[in-house]
């Protein structure tokens, strides 16, 4: 019997695990170890409520968590209640899939006032990380300022623009809907500090914002290259600047204006004791197509400002990590002697949820060679005994079923649940039986 732990509930770790099974067959007992309650990570707090049709990718890990080789260990945060090393000793091998939920910080004057909101922090609020759930990110000045172009940023927009009508469907928090149906927002300008050729937005989310209720995206006409030049985009991003094209003709003008502002870069946010201008540059591309500065400055009043430039890996104690990647330290997946990484944690923060897949089938593959097949490990009976002596309650993934049951019943009309937004919250679910 093979002995695995996975640490992180998200698509790395349920894709690990689904490949483990498929390897290993009855031969394996996979534990995935979370520091939450409750399962999916990123699919749950980071994928956006008004996007359901990708949540649904959980129904297919559900059926890998309630398969007898793999179980779900909630509740257990790895450096708070067992460490990397006692984890070494219960189990031949330790797979980190813990992502990439940290921001990567602005790294300009100001970038620490409040109104200045990292995209992990902001996401986990309206998505119910319970890390995030007494964020209040200031929706009273009528303009915000994303910064990124990449589909966070697209998520970050198109949330602050929507009306309640359109969250109807959604799981957002009860409390971030309560405070957008009171934002005084009508200006989001998403900024990229390069062009339309260069954005990482997806054509299907850039679509979408054409068919906002009460928001209109506007591109600035004079930001587009010569429309020729587009032959020679990938087809992916060539359908996306067809849709910045489409933007940048005059539309009907609607309550909230979502404005690309492109070649343009934050330098400082300024204010008393809050976030209420930026002051930004303008650049241009040099020829390896990075954004310079053109010394052309302007400020600008903004009062929220979210950043979504990306993640990082949170470091783990004893692990060693690439400080300029932003993730583990690793080779095709191995840190050290049984401790190996996957997903975002493994490659930094791109790609789908579905490149996760192969990621996991690649290290599972590596296990099949690397470990011994009858260690003779306490696996899953040690970390119990372990968790007992400190008082630590695992939460199980039947446990999670009826968290979710309780999320399901107290869903307002047409949402599929209404989450809930603390760990109290979630094991007291448990404990009113
Ligand atoms: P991303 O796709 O890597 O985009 C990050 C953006 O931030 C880029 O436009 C980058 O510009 C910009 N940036 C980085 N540092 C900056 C700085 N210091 N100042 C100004 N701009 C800066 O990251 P993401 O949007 O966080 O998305 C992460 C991954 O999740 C991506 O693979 C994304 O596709 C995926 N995702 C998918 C969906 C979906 O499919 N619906 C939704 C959300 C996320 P440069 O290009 O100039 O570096």
């Amino acid at each position: 019997m093979r002995h695995i732990a996975i640490i992180g509930s998200g698509p790395a770790g349920y894709y690990t695990a689904e490949a483990c099974g498929k390897t290993f067959g009855a031969d394996v007992r996979v534990d995935i170890v979370d520091k939450l309650p409750v399962p999916f990570g990123l699919i749950r707090t980071g994928v956006a409520p008004d996007h359901q049709s990708i949540k649904a990718v959980s129904k297919r890990y559900e059926t890998v968590a309630l398969t007898d080789e793999v179980r779900f260990v909630g509740n257990v945060a790895v450096g708070r209640d067992v460490s990397i090393a006692e984890l070494l000793e219960l189990y031949d091998a330790v797979v980190l899939a813990t992502g990439a939920p940290s921001d990567r910080p602005l790294g300009i004057p100001g970038d620490d006032l409040p109104g200045v909101i990292g995209s992990a922090a902001f996401v986990g609020w309206y998505n119910g990380h319970p890390d995030f759930a007494t964020l209040a990110p200031p929706l009273d000045g009528d303009h915000a300022v994303v910064v990124g172009n990449g589909n966070v940023a697209l998520d970050v927009a198109r949330i602050l623009s929507k009306t309640e009508a359109e969250f109807g469907a959604s799981d957002i928090t009860a409390h971030a809907l309560q405070a957008l149906r009171g934002s005084h927002i009508r200006t989001v300008t998403i900024l990229g500090r390069r062009g339309p050729h260069q954005i990482a937005m997806t054509p299907k989310e850039l679509g979408e914002l054409a068919h906002l209720e009460r928001a209109a995206p506007f591109v600035d006409p004079a930001h587009l290259p010569p429309e020729a030049d587009d032959a020679a985009l990938e087809p992916g991003v060539r359908k996306s600047v067809a849709h910045l094209r489409s933007f940048a003709v005059a539309a009907a003008r609607k309550d909230v204006a979502i404005r690309f502002a492109f070649f343009t870069m934050p330098v400082a946010i300024e204010g008393e004791g809050k976030a209420e201008r930026m002051v930004i540059e303008h650049t241009r591309l040099d020829d390896s197509g990075r954004a310079v500065p053109t010394g052309e400055r302007e400020t600008i009043d903004a009062s929220l400002i979210v950043s979504c430039i990306g993640y990082r890996t949170p470091h783990i104690e004893g692990v060693p990590y690439d400080e300029a990647l932003g993730r583990f330290a690793n080779e095709e997946g191995r840190i050290d002697e049984g401790l190996y990484c996957v997903g975002w944690a493994r490659r930094g923060p791109t790609g789908t949820i579905g490149t996760n897949r192969p990621d996991g089938y690649l290290i599972a593959e590596r296990l099949a060679q690397e470990i011994p097949a009858d260690s003779g490990k306490a696996g899953r009976a040690g970390l119990d005994a372990l968790m007992d002596e400190r008082g630590v309650r695992i939460v199980t993934f039947r446990d999670w079923q009826r968290i979710e049951a309780a999320e399901v019943d107290r869903a307002r009309a047409g949402s599929p649940r209404e989450k809930f937004v603390t760990v109290e919250e979630m094991i007291g679910t448990l404990d009113a039986g």
